[in-house]
């Protein structure tokens, strides 16, 4: 089965490139704004809907008049792509899996994405339309030989790092089966709890980056507003920020492909669900790992791979209920991480009972038939979280 990919990198571009990317940055944003703009304005004073090529025709006639002319000093795909963007977010606020859009700042992340016509790819050096060299890239893995890439997409980072995003079709195949089935569970100390005992990850692996991350913004809200140090200190905060990120991706991918590689099935509660538990020291936990990007992450590895993901949409007290004997307690507090059931005396530890019942929730929940299909299974499609590019 082919499945588009992309690979990200790190790339280091000299100071002419910098300042092509910087207007073409610039542009972009100016374009989706605009184009924004003219889709809420002919909305609400006509009740019209405007699409990608009436906006197309438009930003032609923008790049005519005088005023914005300088439109026309960077590459138009990225522009025209922009515009494509714009449809895509509209599409998925209509579809409503997003909030209305909204303006692209100066001052977050920039982006812009070139399609086929508008880079070179020679098998192992990327250059972009009005570039005169290639990109400096580290390559961190190699692209897979032979490949064509279909878009390649820039940003930089608040961090003031530069990446490429470059998007290929690839064959993936599917992996032997294994006749191994697991349940999964948030835990406090761990971050995933497997049922057959294993645990994987530590939500404290980040307390001393955001402790640093901590004192980097006390120092910035003490600087003059507007001040030069005042934009060192934003940045330093802008760095723990990403080395954060970067380290919880890492650490979440490293997680899903092992869980996806050992299992042929692979049950796990939705983060609606997780939701539900109102405990604002469980909740905070669960933000801090990233529970949804997790869960997103195991699904496209499982429909890559050819193995099933069954994600539980309806609660039930997998923590309270004794695997063992069914019993449910009244009441189980987070400091209790372990319990004996009063029905029948087995000893639980609580986080691997509970990812028990995940599984055997999961199974039940196929078995009876709800909307099974090879890859993945959802028990409530409406709630899919909206596709996004994949990365391994
Ligand atoms: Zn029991």
């Amino acid at each position: 089965m082919k499945q588009k990919k992309a690979y990200t990198y790190r790339f280091y571009p000299t100071d002419e490139q910098a300042h092509i990317l910087a207007r073409t940055f610039g542009c972009c944003r100016y374009a989706y704004n605009w184009a924004l703009r003219a889709r809420t304005d002919a909305f609400f004073q006509r009740g019209e809907r405007l699409y990608y090529n009436q906006l197309a025709g438009m930003l032609t006639e923008l790049k005519k008049q005088e005023e914005t002319a300088w439109l026309s000093e960077v590459s138009s795909v990225p522009l025209q792509q922009a515009l494509r963007h714009l449809d895509t977010a509209f599409r998925n606020f209509f579809e409503g899996r997003t909030e209305y859009p909204t303006f692209h700042k100066k001052h977050g992340a920039q982006a812009a994405t070139y399609a086929t016509n508008a880079f070179s790819w020679n098998g192992h050096s990327l250059t972009l339309a009005k570039m005169k060299t290639p990109l400096d890239i580290h390559w961190s893995r190699p692209l897979p030989t032979g490949c064509k890439p279909s878009s390649v997409t820039i940003t930089k980072d608040c961090a003031h790092r530069y990446f490429v995003s470059i998007l290929v079709e690839e064959e993936i195949k599917h992996l032997p089966v294994v006749n191994k089935q697991v349940g999964l569970d948030l835990g406090l100390k761990s971050m995933v709890i497997t049922s057959d005992g294993h645990t994987f990850g530590n939500p404290k692996f980040f307390a001393k980056d955001e402790k640093k991350l901590a004192k980097a913004q006390r120092r910035h809200a003490k600087k003059q507003k507007g001040s030069k140090n005042r934009r060192k200190a934003q940045l330093k905060v802008a760095r723990i920020h990403a080395r954060i990120t970067d380290r919880r991706r890492d650490s979440q991918h490293k997680l899903s492909t092992e869980i996806i590689r050992e299992n042929q099935v692979v049950c796990v509660e939705s983060l609606h669900v997780k939701n539900m538990v109102q405990n604002h020291k469980l909740a905070k936990a669960i933000s801090d790992v990233g529970w949804s990007e997790f869960v997103r992450q195991l699904a496209y590895k499982a429909e890559w791979y050819g193995r099933t993901l069954i994600k539980i949409d309806k609660f039930y007290p997998s923590s309270k209920r004794c695997f063992d004997c069914g019993h449910v307690l009244d009441s189980l507090t987070l400091d209790i991480r372990h319990w004996t059931c009063p029905e029948c005396g087995v000893q639980h530890d609580r986080d691997i009972n509970a990812a028990k019942n995940v599984l055997a929730a999961g199974l039940a929940v196929s078995a009876c038939g709800e909307a099974v299909r090879p890859g993945a299974v959802k028990t409530n499609p409406g709630r899919s979280p909206r596709s996004r590019k994949a990365h391994s």
